[in-house]
Parts: structure tokens; sequence; C-alpha cells
């Protein structure tokens, strides 16, 4: 059976990362979400589980200590990580897994696992993200204005990724992301088995 693809997607927060892959789960159903382990606080209306797991950071760095991240990175305060196993498992298991994290753990993805597809998703102007932002109402006011200073210097670094999709229109970004899903899935090097069939029929 043919692995499971990496897809990695970062963006700045207000990007509209979370809107674009709810789009995209609702029409694809061999792909799940790897859940991130972070120690910030949970905002109102996430639950335990869902996108994240909420934990202390002395859980963070055994984590670390005993090797059971595939990346991490400390963001505006706070650890973010992706755990290793439920990955690893998903893609021997011939599912796609999408990692939701910033460019610094993107950057370490790329370097251990080459084969990684990434996207990066940026809002159509600035003043858009500054906007949604605000419009969130989930951070205060200090945390809004470390979050579009960082996002300058993640969307400077929009050039590593594989695919840039603008998300002005969501169901565009989503139709985006559903094509380059295809495309990745349609390459040759990820279809040898079914190449070996067809070989096998003649
Ligand atoms: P937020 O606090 O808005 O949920 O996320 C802040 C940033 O952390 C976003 O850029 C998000 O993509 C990133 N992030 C979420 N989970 C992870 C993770 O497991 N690893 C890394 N490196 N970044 C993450």
């Amino acid at each position: 059976m043919s692995k499971g693809i990496l897809f990695i997607i970062s963006g700045p927060s207000g990007s509209g990362k979370d809107s674009i892959l709810a789009g995209v789960f609702k029409k694809e159903h061999n792909v799940a979400l790897s859940i991130s382990s972070v120690t910030r606080p949970m905002r109102p209306g996430e639950k335990e589980g869902d996108k994240y797991h909420f934990i202390s950071r002395e859980a963070f760095e055994s984590m670390i200590s005993h090797d059971e991240l595939l990346e991490y990175n400390c963001f505006v305060g706070h650890y973010y990580g992706t755990p290793k196993q439920p990955v690893l498992d998903a893609l021997e298991a011939g599912r796609d897994i999408f990692l939701e994290i910033d460019v610094n753990g993107a950057a370490m993805i790329r370097k251990a696992m080459p084969q990684a597809v990434s996207l990066f998703v940026v809002p159509p102007t600035y003043e858009e993200l500054c906007r949604r932002l605000k419009g969130r109402g989930t951070d205060e006011p200090a945390v809004i204005a470390k979050r579009l200073e960082a996002a300058k210097g993640e969307i400077s670094r929009a050039g590593e990724y594989d695919y840039l999709v603008t998300n002005d229109k969501l169901d565009q970004a989503v139709e985006d992301v559903l094509h380059i899903m295809a495309a990745e899935r349609l390459k040759a090097a990820k279809q040898q088995d079914l190449i070996n069939e067809v070989l096998g029929k003649c």
C-alpha cells in the first residue's frame, strides 16, 4: 500500500488556515489533522483534543527530552509541537496528514522529511489580516500586536514553501488546496503500486 502524503500548512494567525482545512476535511476523507501539543491557554470555544492537546510546560519539556515530537517551536511565549507517533502511524497506514504549524516548525519538518508538501496561506492584504485578528475578539490587544508583528516575519518566509494559497474568498482557497492535494497524489513517484499492478496485468 502507498504511504500517505505529509502536508504542511502555515500562515500567520488570522490567515484562515483553520477555515480552509475545515472546508477541505468536508470533501476529503482519507486525510487527518495532526493534533499538536501546546502550552498556551485554551481560547473560548476551543476543546481539548480538537486541534490541540493543552498541556503544562513540564509535560511539554518531558516530550522534548523523550524525543516524542517531530518538531516544535516557541511562539509568542508558548510551546507548540507535533507528537511524532500519530503522524508516522497515519502515513504508514496510507492516510494523508496535515500539520498546521508555523514557519520554524515547517523548516524542521522539511529537513527531516523532505518528501513533505508545504503550503503557505496569505491574506489578500496586511490590512485585512489586522481587521480579521482584531475582529476575532479572542486575544488581548497586546497578544494581537505580537501576532501581527510575528506575521510580517512569517510572510517574508512564504517563498520557502511549495505552494502559496491566497485566502481572499474562502471557497476558492479550499478549492486551491483540494487541487494541490489531487496533483500531489497523481505524481507518478507516488503511484508505484498502480504502475506495478498495471504491469502485472499485461
Ligand atoms: P494559535 O495560537 O493561533 O492556535 O497558533 C499560533 C501559531 O502556532 C500558528 O502559526 C500555528 O500554525 C502554529 N502551530 C500550531 N501548532 C503547531 C505545532 O505543533 N508546531 C509548530 N511549530 N507550530 C504550531
